[in-house]
């Protein structure tokens, strides 16, 4: 029988555990979620009919700090993929020693479905809905898939009325007109350029000689994108869920992105609806095609399972960078690794989002703001040094680079778990 998205992602630690001696409690600990919650919004819609959306909200573990993670809103959420979401978060908030837990959420919906105001009651009704287990110092919320800054907003606001004070750490991702960080937007992509360049350095390559096709073309895509073009790496393939976008001479990711927005700004959109499959000046491929082009470094922007055993053998990129949460399955990591491409693992690629969540929150909490240069220096700082970390276990052990970080991420972990006492410390007694 198939495994699930969540024995697939907690298999992994596992793996870990063969590298290193661990408190076995740590692993009892680390194979259950804290807890989980299932709600039930109901929202008005515009033409007065009610209807009702499942959400959920997962607290994974919460040993090293208040758990931290985002929501997303997509018809395919469900209770395995929202807590396979917030084992990530949890592990990653580890790989980047931030003082936090892991938590995931999200709502079963089509966003692009709902107008505006529709979407904006259940951005309010799903927080009425988790009030009770979130808060700065409990749980704190974030934008993942198809949510954004203005439902973070709204999100915030919203629990702020419900308790009866301004408590801007309740949620990061905020626009930087309500308690936002400068630089939270760009984060994740620029935190996975900084891994890549370590990455490319001690290989001995250059930005200008390498090519790379991108899937997914939304926050955390478009922004690497954009940055890695800046810094001379050749764009060749970009993507979105309608397909992608093909030139050998490089893609533009700011100008298409320009000419997206400009739509959107006309139509007063949330989303784009136009695929970036429409800018008729390029040659178009299938979502497919792009992951099996032969290209320098095929990075991962989109969703989870995108190469699994059933692909995995066709790819034919040089390395892979996961900005994505789980694009790559156990299945599709193993083929991969025998056919000698490197992955670079979501858990240290994309950590870059929630470190600058992180400042924010502690921005939110100290009521005093930082530059955006201050900002990604600060970011930058930490993702060289966990990166080189990483980097040199993997060396050292000779193991791959995500079993390097996930021994990074656990042994914080279980170090947490072991300080709390474990059972050679109560047989002691
Ligand atoms: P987003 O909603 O801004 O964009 C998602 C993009 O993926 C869109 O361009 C969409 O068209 C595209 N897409 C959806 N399904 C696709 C498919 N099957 N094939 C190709 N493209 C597809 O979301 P985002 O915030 O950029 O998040 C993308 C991924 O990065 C998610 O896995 C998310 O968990 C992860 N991530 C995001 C952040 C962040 O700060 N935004 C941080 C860490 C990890």
């Amino acid at each position: 029988m198939k495994k699930t998205l969540f024995e697939d992602a907690r298999s992994r630690l596992r793996n870990v555990m063969e590298y290193a001696k661990l408190p076995e409690d740590a692993l009892t600990y680390l194979d259950h979620p804290k807890l989980l919650l299932t709600v039930n919004i109901p929202v008005r819609m515009d033409d007065g009919s009610l209807k009702v959306f499942t959400g959920y909200r997962v607290q994974y573990n919460d040993i090293r700090g208040p758990t931290k993670g985002g929501v997303r809103f997509h018809p395919d959420v469900c209770v395995d993929e929202v807590t396979s979401l917030a084992f990530w978060m949890t592990v990653k908030c580890a790989v980047v020693n931030l003082p936090f837990g892991g938590a995931k959420g999200g709502v079963e919906v089509d966003p692009k479905a709902l107008s505006r105001l529709e979407l904006e009651r259940l951005s309010r009704g799903y927080i009425r809905a988790i009030a009770d287990i979130i808060g700065p110092k409990r749980d704190i919320p974030a934008p993942d898939m198809y949510t954004n800054e203005t439902i973070m907003g709204w999100m915030a606001n919203e629990y702020y009325e419900i308790r009866r004070e301004q408590l801007p750490g309740v949620i990061t991702g905020k626009p930087v007109y309500l308690g936002g960080s400068k630089g939270r937007t760009a984060a994740t992509g620029r935190g996975a350029l900084d891994v890549l360049r370590r990455y490319i350095t001690r290989e001995g390559l250059l930005p200008a000689e390498l090519t790379v096709a991108v899937q997914g073309f939304g926050n955390a895509g478009y922004h690497f994108a954009r940055l890695a073009r800046e810094e001379g790496f050749r764009i060749v393939a970009l993507s979105d869920s309608k397909g992608g976008l093909f030139s050998i001479e490089g893609l533009d990711p700011e100008k298409i992105m320009a000419r997206r927005s400009q739509y959107k700004e006309l139509r007063e959109m949330l989303y784009d609806d136009v695929s970036i499959c429409e800018e008729a000046e390029h040659t178009v491929i299938s979502n497919e095609e792009l992951l099996e082009l032969e290209v320098d470094i095929l990075v991962l922007a989109a969703m989870e399972n995108q190469i699994t055993a059933a692909n995995a053998e066709s790819v034919k990129a040089g390395m892979i960078l996961e900005i994505a949460n789980g694009p790559v399955d156990s299945e599709g990591d193993a083929l991969l690794e025998a056919q000698g491409i490197t992955v670079i693992p979501d858990v240290l690629a994309n950590a870059g989002g929630v470190t600058v969540s992180y400042f924010e929150w502690v921005q939110n909490r100290a009521g005093y703001y930082w530059e955006e240069e201050e900002i990604n220096e600060k970011l930058l700082r930490i993702m060289d040094t966990e990166a080189d970390n990483i980097f040199d276990l993997a060396e050292e052990k000779g193991i791959s680079l995500r079993d390097a970080a996930y021994l990074v991420g656990i042994s914080r972990l279980s170090g947490a778990i072991r300080d709390k006492g474990v059972k050679e410390y109560f047989q002691q007694i």
